[in-house]
């Protein structure tokens, strides 16, 4: 069942959101060549404990760290640890909090240095999908049509769609209802679900630089691309409101459309 959430709830999601806003600030510095993940990963547990928050992530389904750290062909639930991060990596952070009774969920992807032609181009297509699918969650229009939105931006860049993974309801829970995949899907089509004032999604395209076949690795977390290419991915935790689209997990300073030169935006 899908969970509407009042304006003062939303407004409650709103904290939780910009703790994850304020964490990806505090580990900014950190994203150079010479990190190791596991250094950024110790920054989100401090900075999350210290605005009082709760890491979700944390022994999810026994996953062992508070951030996914996923780099290069790493697409999404990478573990931090001992890889130190090299000039030109593509690196996809993935933290979520919990803060009074609500959930924030938010990615985003940063190049170290400037990056291969094929990286920067599949970060630009990933950023740019997140806001297509941000632009679209507007009352009465359909959740079709905001997925449709994202769809066309990865479809027409003719780069790989990943399909196996997708954006979600938020709330209460990390994961509520309805799911938001990043393709149109048959089912999807036939719910043909209207967004509502108070609907709450995380948005979240993942985009490779060659095609959207993924697997795991042994650790039983790491989702890889198939063919080593490089992938991206990009979320916000985003609510339908009466006057559009509202970020929830941004910091104070930080807008929506991002101010150009904002990092990882
Ligand atoms: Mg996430
Ligand atoms: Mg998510």
């Amino acid at each position: 069942m899908i969970q509407l959430k009042s304006p003062r709830e939303i407004d409650q999601m709103a904290v939780a959101g910009e703790m994850v806003a304020l964490t990806f600030q505090a580990i900014q510095p950190l994203i150079v060549a010479g990190t190791l993940t596991v250094a950024i990963d110790e920054a989100v547990r401090d900075k999350v404990s210290d605005l009082g928050g709760k890491p979700l992530f944390l022994g999810y389904h026994g996953f062992p760290a508070h951030s996914c750290i996923s780099v290069n062909d790493q697409v999404v639930h990478g573990i931090p640890g001992p890889r130190e991060l090299l000039d030109g990596d593509l690196v996809s952070i993935d933290i979520g909090i919990g803060a009074g009774g609500f959930c924030g969920d938010s990615a985003r992807s940063f190049l170290i240095g400037e990056g291969s032609k094929s990286s920067r181009r599949t970060l630009e297509v990933c950023r740019e999908a997140l806001a297509a699918g941000i632009a679209a969650a507007t009352p009465g229009n359909t959740l079709v049509a905001l997925v449709g939105a994202i769809e066309a931006k990865i479809r027409a860049a003719n780069l790989g769609l990943v399909e196996k993974y997708v954006g979600h309801g938020i709330g209460r829970e990390m994961h509520e209802e309805p799911q938001v995949p990043n393709f149109v899907t048959p089912s999807l089509k036939q719910s043909n679900l209207e967004l509502r004032p108070g609907l709450v999604l995380a948005i979240e395209p993942m985009v490779n630089g060659g095609t959207g076949e993924v697997r795991t690795l042994d650790d039983g977390w790491t989702v890889v691309t198939c063919d080593s290419s490089v992938s991206a991915h990009c979320e916000h935790t985003v609510a339908v409101t009466e006057e559009g689209p509202r970020v929830l997990t941004l910091a104070p300073g930080e807008a929506w459309p991002p101010i150009p030169g904002t990092p990882g935006q």
